[in-house]
C-alpha cells in the first residue's frame, strides 16, 4: 500500500464507499479500517503522482498519507492505536493480558483434558494443543493430526476455552479452521508465503511466531502477507532467536516487545517455553516478557514431562504454572496491565463467587 486515505470524522458510510471505488478504479487495492472515532482506507499497489491528489478531494476524505514503513497495513501509521482482537469474547491487545496454556502435542485425551482443567483453573484463557508438529527429526513423534484436532475442539467446548492449534501445510488450513479458534503459524513457517496467504483468506485470527532467525521486521512483513488478504486478526510472537549462546535453547529477544509494539499496532506474545528449553527457566523468562509489556504469553504444561512425547524437559507442571500465574498477575498490574483469567465475564463472575485471585 503507498497511501491512506483518513476520512473526517463526519464521513458516511456512502463517503467511504465512494472512497474506496475511486481507489479500485485507480487500479489500487481498497483496504478500509473502522476506528472508533473515524475510518481510514489504506490503497495498495503503485500509485501515480496523481493519485494523492485525486483522492484528497473526494468528499469525506480529511487527508491522504503516505507510508513510508514496508509494513503497511501492519504499522502504526496506518492504525495508531492498539489493535484488540475479540476471541470468542476474550479480549486480546491494548492493556489485556492472555495466557495461553497447554501441552507442546495433543498426545492422549487425558494428558489435554487434565492440563486444560488445571490451566483454566489457574487462570489461562485459552487452551494450546499441537495436532501437526514441525520436527527436527523425522524420526520424532508428528503429532496426531485430525484425531488430535478432535481432541482439541472437545476439550475446548467442555472447559469453555478458545483453542489454539498448528497449520504446517496450506493444504490443512480449512481442516484446522473446523476444529481451532487461532491458527498458530510456527517458527519454522514464518517465511512459508504460501501458507501466510492461504491463512489470510480465512476468518480466524493468526497467531504468527518469529522464525528463530528472521529480522522484527521480516516478522512484519510475515504479518502484512496475512493482513493483506483481508484477514485482519493477527497476533506477534517472539519465541527465541539463535545466538552463540548456548545455555538456553533459543535467546528471548525481550527487547523485541517493546520494539515491535511501537511500530505495530497489532497484539505481541512471547513463548517463554521454547526460548528457555528448560522448565527452571520458564517462570524467569515469563516474568520478564510480562515486565516488558506484552499483550500474552504462550506456555507449555504438562502433567507428567517424563512422559511427554514432545519437548517434556520445557514443559512446566501445572502446580507450578498456577504459582507462575500468580506472579504474572502481579507483574502485569504493575506495568498497567491486566491479566484475563478466563476471559469471558460470566467466568469471572464465577470466579469472583468462588474466591479466586484476580478477576
Ligand atoms: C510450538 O509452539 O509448539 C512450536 C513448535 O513452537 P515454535 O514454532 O516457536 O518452535
Ligand atoms: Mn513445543
Amino acid at each position: 500500500m503507498d497511501v491512506i486515505v483518513v476520512m473526517k470524522a463526519a464521513a458516511s458510510d456512502d463517503d467511504v464507499a465512494r472512497v474506496a471505488d475511486r481507489i479500485t478504479e485507480l487500479g489500487l487495492v481498497p483496504h478500509p479500517s473502522k476506528g472508533e472515532f473515524r475510518t481510514i482506507v489504506g490503497a495498495i499497489g503503485e500509485k501515480t503522482p496523481q493519485t494523492r491528489e485525486q483522492l484528497e478531494q473526494l468528499p469525506g476524505v480529511d487527508e491522504v498519507m503516505v507510508i513510508s514503513q514496508p509494513y503497511k497495513l501492519a504499522s502504526r501509521e496506518f492504525h495508531e492505536a492498539d489493535t484488540i482482537l475479540d476471541v470468542k469474547g476474550i479480549r486480546i491487545g491494548g492493556s489485556h493480558v492472555n495466557i495461553i496454556a497447554g501441552p507442546c502435542a495433543i498426545e492422549s485425551r487425558e494428558v489435554l483434558f487434565g492440563v486444560g482443567r488445571a490451566v483454566k483453573e489457574a487462570g489461562a484463557s485459552i487452551l494450546r494443543g499441537g495436532a501437526y508438529k514441525p520436527r527436527s527429526s523425522p524420526y520424532s513423534f508428528q503429532g496426531r493430526g485430525r484425531e488430535g484436532l478432535v481432541l482439541l475442539k472437545e476439550a475446548g467446548e467442555e472447559l469453555n476455552m478458545p483453542t489454539i492449534t498448528e497449520v504446517t501445510d496450506p493444504r490443512d488450513v480449512d481442516t484446522v479452521c473446523e476444529f481451532a479458534d487461532i491458527l498458530q503459524i510456527g517458527s519454522r513457517n514464518m517465511q512459508n508465503f504460501n501458507l501466510l496467504l492461504e491463512v489470510g483468506k480465512t476468518d480466524k485470527p493468526v497467531f504468527i511466531k518469529r522464525g528463530y532467525a528472521a529480522s522484527t521486521t521480516e516478522l512484519l512483513m510475515s504479518a502484512e502477507y496475512v493482513l493483506s488478504q483481508g484477514n485482519h486478526r493477527v497476533i506477534l510472537c517472539e519465541r527465541g532467536i539463535r545466538t552463540f549462546g548456548d545455555d538456553v535453547r533459543f535467546t528471548l529477544d525481550v527487547s523485541a516487545i517493546p520494539v515491535l509494539q511501537e511500530r505495530t499496532h497489532l497484539p505481541v506474545f512471547f513463548d517463554p517455553s521454547h526460548a528457555a528449553g528448560k522448565r527452571d527457566l520458564v517462570p524467569p523468562l515469563a516474568l520478564a516478557g510480562i515486565a516488558a509489556g506484552a499483550h500474552g504469553a504462550i506456555v507449555e504444561v504438562h502433567s507428567s514431562p517424563d512422559r511427554a512425547l514432545c519437548d517434556g524437559p520445557q514443559a512446566v507442571l501445572p502446580e507450578n504454572f498456577a504459582r507462575l500465574m500468580k506472579q504474572m498477575s502481579a507483574i502485569a498490574e504493575i506495568v498497567g496491565h491486566r491479566i484475563t483469567p478466563w476471559g469471558r465475564e460470566e467466568d469471572r463472575a464465577r470466579r469472583r463467587v468462588v474466591g479466586g485471585w484476580g478477576g
